[in-house]
């Protein structure tokens, strides 16, 4: 029975792996029932026949949207929400980047550059809008700041600035048009890139993040505390 068991689970990783099933997600919805005789099972592949009981579950894909629809044994279902459970521990949790962009375009740009690096970005453009949106995620933690170019070096440092206040541990990678655009003067300003080409700047991203030791810049304040003149 175990074995049996040890079987099911390691056929349940395989087809998640491969695309085959999808995982378990805490919003699914179940309907259980007896076999219908025609379906097989998507975790272990064999038939559903009448004497069996029947789950059919639904969920939706938050990334597409779309409503998922399986069906399987209900001995199956069991070990299928426990495989599922164990892959969301297993898997390393997403690095999280706040950018500050001054151009839509380029802000578009850069982060499904980095999305698809499998990075989680949160992009805002303009530093007063940084400011509104940092300041309204009570709780967040971003592991990476980045500065986007496209501003005169006093307003991409005046936000330089505010985040070293308002998130001491924040690593921050600024990017600049020109060599003399570079910001200076700013301890935890871990690279200083002059170069817009992603082969340049995304592994100074990837660095900044690798380094050991990164403290996650959280917001920790409560409204009441923060006050407007930073
Ligand atoms: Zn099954």
């Amino acid at each position: 029975m175990k074995e049996r068991e040890n079987q099911i689970e390691e056929e349940i990783r395989r087809r998640i792996f491969c695309g085959e099933l999808p995982s378990c997600r805490p919003n699914h919805r179940v309907y259980g029932g007896s076999g219908d005789g025609i379906s097989n099972c998507s975790c272990c592949g064999n038939a559903i026949t009448t004497a069996d009981s029947q789950y059919d579950v639904e969920q939706a894909d938050s990334a597409s949207d779309l409503l998922e629809e399986v069906s399987m044994h209900i001995r199956c279902y069991s070990v299928w929400r426990r495989v599922s459970e164990l892959l969301r521990m297993e898997a390393p949790p997403k690095k999280r980047i706040f950018q500050i962009a001054y151009s839509r375009e380029l802000m578009c740009y850069r982060s499904s550059l980095l999305r698809t690096r499998g990075y989680e970005v949160t992009s805002a453009v303009g530093n007063e809008a940084a400011k509104t949106l940092l300041m309204s995620h009570f709780g967040a933690t971003y592991d990476l700041f980045i500065i986007g170019r496209a501003a005169p070096a006093h307003v991409r440092f005046e936000i330089a600035c505010w985040i070293r206040t308002q998130f001491p541990e924040g690593r921050i990678v600024a990017l600049h048009p020109e060599e003399d655009q570079r910001i200076g003067g700013l301890d935890g300003l871990e690279y200083n890139a002059n170069d817009g080409r992603p082969q340049v700047w995304v592994p100074l991203v990837a660095a900044a993040l690798r380094k050991g030791g990164i403290a996650s810049a959280s917001v920790q304040r409560t409204p009441a505390e923060r006050g407007h003149n930073v």
